[in-house]
């Protein structure tokens, strides 16, 4: 068979390819990926990049882990969308998985992480007129600013940053939005309609921002205190990210909700879901909510596999580990253009004095010396690496960090 001669296109004509005929919502860095396994990925002309932003995430257990590859070879081959009208053999055992890990009664699965949180918009309205007993119509739901929960017009709607809904509204009404990790702010913007606060518990999107220590613990007191509930976007800090199952665990918070995506596909597919207690859960009733893809078997096999490694593998202790490691390599760096770094486990990130060199420039040279890291707004590098990552890898990555922020 001839080999088709789109196979051998160069990366200068495929991102041309690309700049024709996609739409410019990305600027992407300028290199072509072809192969992915473990830590490493590979560009269109055989050149090896480690992998340290994993897909915003998505990624945690590496490129084509082959225990989630084996599982979606054999679902595939079995059955892989049936749709919610029927039962399938899959989907109660990782909802089993999902409620056992995060320690929840109830779990709802949808595909991406937008999804999930509009998933957990809606039960906590329905909780805030079904069981708050608020007013029709009336309920508020207190957000933080810089947020970051998808890209759906009713997330939008209560986003700060004007690049994301410039040009798309009118927004939804029904939001609040407090200081992120200000508890005093939140307290003070209950109000007897308030039926949830939603947060994540550090801002990925934001650029990787720690809230002070004890403010996740404070609201979930102070929702308590108002019958509020608690919403948890853990969409990109769940699953080891941060060294513990859920980013709330460190604090040793029990959320009414948590939503979980990215990781949870196995960095095959999305999967994601909102789990949460009996009462919150309970306000769905047949009809209310649903998805065609949401639950289906392909993606149950590989959201169970992923959790089953997650615990196998010891991933949160790694993350744990390997995190502080990178932190403290990190902060070893001398370097006049580092303004903060900061993270939690396996998820740092680095702010940059933009006056010299934007955040931007740093990751392409990164790209150059074999690095794939993400610039987030301007002045952030933000560095994430599957949490399989080894010591030695770490290694590799902090000579080259090292080289591009000393001679900047
Ligand atoms: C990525 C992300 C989302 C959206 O997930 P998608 O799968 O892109 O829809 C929501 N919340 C947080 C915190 C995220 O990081």
């Amino acid at each position: 068979m001839l080999p088709s001669p789109k196979l051998s296109l160069t990366s200068e004509e495929l991102i041309a390819l690309e700049h024709q005929w996609g739409v410019k919502n990305y600027v992407p860095l300028p290199v072509v990926l072809k192969r992915g396994e473990g830590v490493w990925v590979w560009d269109v002309a055989g050149k090896k990049y480690l992998d340290m932003m994993s897909a915003y995430s998505a990624i945690s257990f590496g490129h084509c882990h082959p225990r989630i590859l084996a599982t979606l070879i054999d679902q595939a081959h079995m059955i892989s969308l049936c749709s919610r009208a029927y039962y399938n053999d899959i989907l109660p055992r990782f909802l089993e998985k999902l409620c056992t890990i995060t320690g929840m009664q109830r779990a709802i699965p949808m595909n991406t992480g937008t999804e999930a949180v509009e998933t957990a918009i809606k039960a906590a309205r329905r909780w805030g007129y079904m069981v708050k007993k608020i007013p029709d119509n009336q309920a508020e739901i207190i957000v933080c600013s810089e947020n970051f929960h998808g890209r759906t017009i009713g997330i939008i709607s209560f986003s700060s940053e004007p690049n994301y809904k410039k040009g798309f509204g009118p927004f939804l009404p029904g939001f609040k939005s407090v200081p992120f990790g200000d508890a005093k702010a939140l307290e003070a913007a209950i109000t007897p309609n308030t039926c949830a606060v939603l947060t994540e518990p550090i801002q990925g999107e934001a650029g990787i921002i720690v809230p002070p220590k004890g403010w996740l613990k404070s609201i979930e007191q102070i929702c308590r205190k108002n019958n509020v509930l608690l919403l948890v976007d853990e969409v990109q800090s769940g699953l080891g990210r941060t060294g513990e199952i859920l980013a709330c665990d460190h604090e040793n918070v029990k959320p009414d909700g948590v939503i979980l995506g990215k990781a949870l596909g196995g960095g095959y597919i999305p999967v994601s879901a909102l789990v949460g207690s009996d009462e919150l859960m309970g306000v769905f009733t047949p009809g209310s909510h649903g998805s065609t893809f949401g639950g289906n078997p392909l993606a149950a096999a590989i959201g169970l596999k992923s959790l089953e490694l997650l615990e196998e593998e010891r991933l949160c202790e790694r993350s744990a580990k390997m995190g502080q490691y990178l932190m403290s390599q990190l902060q070893q760096i001398n370097s006049p253009i580092v303004k903060d770094i900061r993270g939690l486990g396996l998820w740092i990130g680095v702010e940059i004095n933009t006056e010299k060199v934007s955040a931007r420039n740093l990751c392409e040279q990164l790209l150059k010396l074999g690095i794939l890291s993400k610039e987030t707004h301007e002045s952030v590098l933000r560095f994430a690496p599957p949490l399989i990552i080894s010591q030695e890898e770490l290694d590799w990555v902090l000579q080259r960090i090292r080289q591009v922020l000393s001679a900047s």
